[in-house]
């Protein structure tokens, strides 16, 4: 048996990593270290919380004391790391917090799984040889595009919100453990995820619980920022392919070739809604432009070339078939609330 730290899972992403992959490998034992911050709910979890492989903690990531004790106490022999303040709003808002946990909290796990795993830079304890840190990453650290192009592992980092600029220096320290230590640690950086166990703060669930409610439907600016969407499962499988397989030291780019407009997102599933849980008028008509988000960043889109070619990954959803399925799961949360 293996005991893999698992980091800020009671989230979205993590919520839906857990149960593909403590079914996928009967030989891990996952450990969730999760603050239950606003963005977490371990109602996310309800699936597995009673699952014999499975441990949830309630702590901070920031917390060294409590980290060392997880290592030492479980014997941590991996670490898959969600956990960070995700909300680009948030993060105009509020910056304190993304630098605290994105960055010192990274820093902290990195440096003790360091100090367990290994004696001296580039030499290993023999047990922890095989040992991987992997940080979970997003695209926008590239910043943002034209009209044309894609963003590469070769890309430069350009980040342009406090969020995007915080998980680019968690990036850097995972970057500098790697060749200043010898860690094994991979960085993925994907794309836009949607999918089941969003928080409803973003975009997808806003629309689809704003459409039932019968309330404007909020979309920033003209409509036309690019986002380049990615089923959740798909950045799961592509999570656990690299975990595996990836070569240490390397950074894979996750991106599903899904660049879709806001205007296309909400019309889209407006025409879902409207086929579903018809009303008198189209939930077209709720569509209303607010006021843009400082410093919106245009387009992220992802080429995956990578993680295609080198470890044969392919995304199983295309948006249309993967909106449909979280449209399904969000009407069955939203409508029994209103019961
Ligand atoms: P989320 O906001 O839904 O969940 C974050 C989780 O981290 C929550 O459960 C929260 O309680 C926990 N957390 C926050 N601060 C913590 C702390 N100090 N200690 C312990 N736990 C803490 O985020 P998500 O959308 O699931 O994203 C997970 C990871 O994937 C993040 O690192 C994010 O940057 C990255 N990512 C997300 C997307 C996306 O589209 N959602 C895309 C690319 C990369």
């Amino acid at each position: 048996m293996k005991n893999i730290l698992v980091t800020g899972c009671a989230g979205f992403i993590g919520s839906n990593f857990i149960p593909y992959f403590l079914d996928k490998y009967p030989e891990y034992n996952l450990i969730n270290l999760d603050l239950l911050t606003y963005a977490g709910d371990l109602k996310n979890l309800k699936e597995v919380e009673d699952h014999p492989r499975y441990k949830f903690i309630k702590g901070d990531i920031c917390n060294r004391e409590l980290v060392e004790f997880i290592f030492s106490e479980y014997d941590i022999q991996g670490v898959i790391h969600f956990a960070a303040e995700s909300h680009v709003d948030n993060s105009i808002k509020n910056p304190g917090i993304f630098v605290q946990t994105n960055v010192n909290g990274t820093f902290t796990l990195i440096d003790v799984a360091y100090k367990k795993w290994m004696r001296s830079p580039f030499v290993h304890n023999e047990k922890y040889k095989a040992s991987r840190f992997h940080h979970i990453s997003t695209d926008e650290v590239y910043g943002t595009l034209g009209d044309t192009g894609l963003f590469s592992e070769e890309t430069p980092y350009a980040p342009n919100s406090p969020y995007s600029a915080s998980k680019a220096s968690s990036d850097m320290i995972v970057r500098s453990y790697r060749h200043t230590y010898g860690m094994n640690t991979v960085i993925t950086n994907c794309s836009n995820n949607y999918g089941p166990k969003q928080h409803n703060e973003k975009l997808i669930p806003t629309i689809i619980k704003k459409a039932l409610a019968n309330e404007p439907i909020p979309i920033y600016g003209d409509g036309k920022n690019i986002r380049d969407w990615l089923y959740v499962l798909d950045h799961c499988k592509g999570i656990d392919l690299v975990y595996h397989t990836g070569k240490a030291g390397e950074v894979y780019n996750i991106g599903g070739r899904n660049e879709r407009d806001n205007l296309y997102i909400v019309n889209k599933i407006c025409e879902i809604l409207d086929v579903k849980v018809p009303a008198k008028k189209s939930y077209k008509d709720l569509i209303t432009f607010v006021e843009d988000r400082a410093g919106h960043d245009r387009r992220y889109a992802i080429d995956a070339t990578k993680i295609e070619t080198e470890l044969g990954w392919r995304a199983d959803e295309n948006f249309e078939s993967g909106i449909v399925k979280t449209v399904e799961w969000y009407l069955l949360k939203f409508q029994a609330h209103t019961k």
